[in-house]
């Protein structure tokens, strides 16, 4: 096995940071050395990288993703390979995608399916939530199967019917069997049936732009289903963790759960912190005129700037309110995908593509003040390694943890957008023009470099599928 020293680096963890090297061998984190000190005699290493003035940080846990995700008649843009290459560029180093069953499929033909997509193409380890739709008997069956093969967190639909959406009986069911096998149950919190009536009534008014989108989707809808969501996890007695979290009030229903200890957790996504209603959806340009908007249509959608939820947002990140940012990475592009919605915003498909800035979009919040360095790593890393049964390996830099590392210049500059960092199969970047003041300069992913000064040195196929084991983050 090689080894390899880093040398001289300020080495970040959730609760403090420490000057020390790291020495890896082969896979793994073996020693954390005090600079100037030879516990041992002198250390000698195959490979030295000299990570002086720069933080080393552990790897990027991306636990939101949707690489090559059929949906609305196409599929997300981004294939494993390309997605994961994409992520290693920005540092993230392990991604937890959503295999999904549809509406009438079956589960572990669904599943299976995902390994087959993934399988020998990823540039980076990847582990899996399960997707469940229409939640049936054999559904239910299939969560204990899951559950042994590593994938202890399904995701059930509130909204989407006939396509995804569970109605409150099977999410109940669905919840019941997360407590009983200790799986962490996910929910996409957005009461449907309200949401499509507001679609009709706006397409109907001849209110067809990405606007409406937004519009259609407002956070009484998302408030409604979080808290509705909360009370059947409580009746089943089952964790909770809300995906995607945009609106303030959906913030506020996960506190007031966990201010009465229930197992209760929320994610939101750069998108959230960052976009708006008013400045995205409603965008307009010289080569889309008002499909522009299109480009930044997801679900839970960009809410308004004047409703205050961005500064609730970072607040509640401060405060563990929400513990982790996620991507919700669903890449489409605007040619052929997204202009399918040109005169009808519903159906324009969900998704921004993020999984590659997510890390340096984290880490501006660090530069302006928002979070703490160790908050920064803690959002990223530590508490989706812990959310998801990943901890120990992944998430930390530490004896015995796998060598997911990233060595990140607080000095260096990062400018985001299309032909100076963009790697994800998109033909836009919803982050254009973003600007951060800091740079990923080396990524090592088990032990192996995939990241440096060169650019992506990786390969498909590196990154490994990983058997997570249950929630680690529980009360
Ligand atoms: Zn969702
Ligand atoms: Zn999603």
């Amino acid at each position: 096995m090689s080894t390899l020293l880093i040398k001289g680096g300020t080495v970040v963890s959730t609760t403090g940071r420490v000057e020390a090297d790291v020495l890896v061998d082969g896979e793994h984190v073996v020693a954390l050395i005090a600079p100037g000190t030879e516990p041992f005699g002198p250390v000698t290493a195959d490979t030295t990288i000299d990570a002086t003035g720069k933080f080393v940080l552990p790897g990027g846990v991306d636990a939101h993703t949707h690489m090559e995700m059929p949906f609305g008649g196409t599929n997300a843009s981004d294939t494993f390979e390309t997605g994961t290459r994409a992520a290693a560029w920005g540092g993230t180093t392990t991604i937890i995608d959503f295999a999904v069953q549809y509406a009438g499929q079956s589960v572990m033909e669904q599943y299976a399916l995902w390994h087959e997509k993934a399988g020998g193409n990823c540039a980076i380890d990847y582990g899996f939530h399960q997707i469940l739709s229409d939640v049936q008997d054999e559904s239910l069956v299939a969560m204990d199967e899951l559950v042994h093969e590593g994938v202890t967190s399904f995701k059930l639909f509130m909204a989407y019917k006939g396509v995804l959406l569970s109605d409150d009986g099977q999410i109940l069911r669905a919840f019941q069997k997360g407590a009983e096998n200790g799986a962490l149950m996910m929910m996409h919190a957005e009461n449907g049936a309200v949401i499509d009536v507001l679609v009709q009534q706006a397409l109907a008014e001849n209110h067809t732009t990405p606007y409406y989108h937004g519009i259609s989707r407002p956070w009484q809808a998302e408030e409604e289903a979080t808290h509705r969501a909360i009370m059947i996890a409580d009746i089943a007695g089952a964790p909770l963790y809300v995906v995607h979290v945009s609106a303030k009030q959906a913030v506020e229903q996960i506190a007031a759960a966990r201010d009465r200890g229930s197992n209760v957790f929320g994610e939101t996504c750069p998108q959230y912190l960052y976009l708006s209603l008013e400045e995205q959806l409603a965008a307009v340009s010289e080569q889309w005129g008002d499909l522009e908007g299109a480009k930044w249509v997801c679900s839970t959608p960009l809410r308004s700037r004047h409703e205050g939820h961005q500064h609730h947002l970072w607040q509640s990140l401060r405060t563990n309110d929400i513990q982790m940012v996620s991507t919700d990475h669903c890449p489409f592009c605007m040619k052929e995908q997204k202009e399918m919605g040109r005169g009808d915003f519903s159906k324009i498909p969900n998704g921004i593509g993020s999984v590659e800035h997510r890390m340096d979009l984290m880490y501006q919040g660090v530069v302006t003040g928002q979070i703490t360095l160790e908050r920064f790593v803690e959002l990223t890393s530590t508490t989706p390694a812990r959310m998801f049964g990943l901890y120990g390996r992944k998430g930390v830099i530490a004896p015995g943890a796998d060598a997911d590392i990233v060595i990140y210049d607080p000095a260096g500059h990062t400018s985001i957008g299309m032909g100076k960092t963009h790697h994800m199969n998109m033909d836009y970047s919803a982050w254009e023009g973003f600007e951060i003041d800091g740079h990923v300069d080396i990524v090592l992913s088990r032990g192996t470099v995939i990241v440096d000064e060169r650019g992506y040195v990786g390969r498909a196929g590196h990154g490994q599928y990983v058997k997570r084991g249950l929630s680690q983050y529980l009360i």
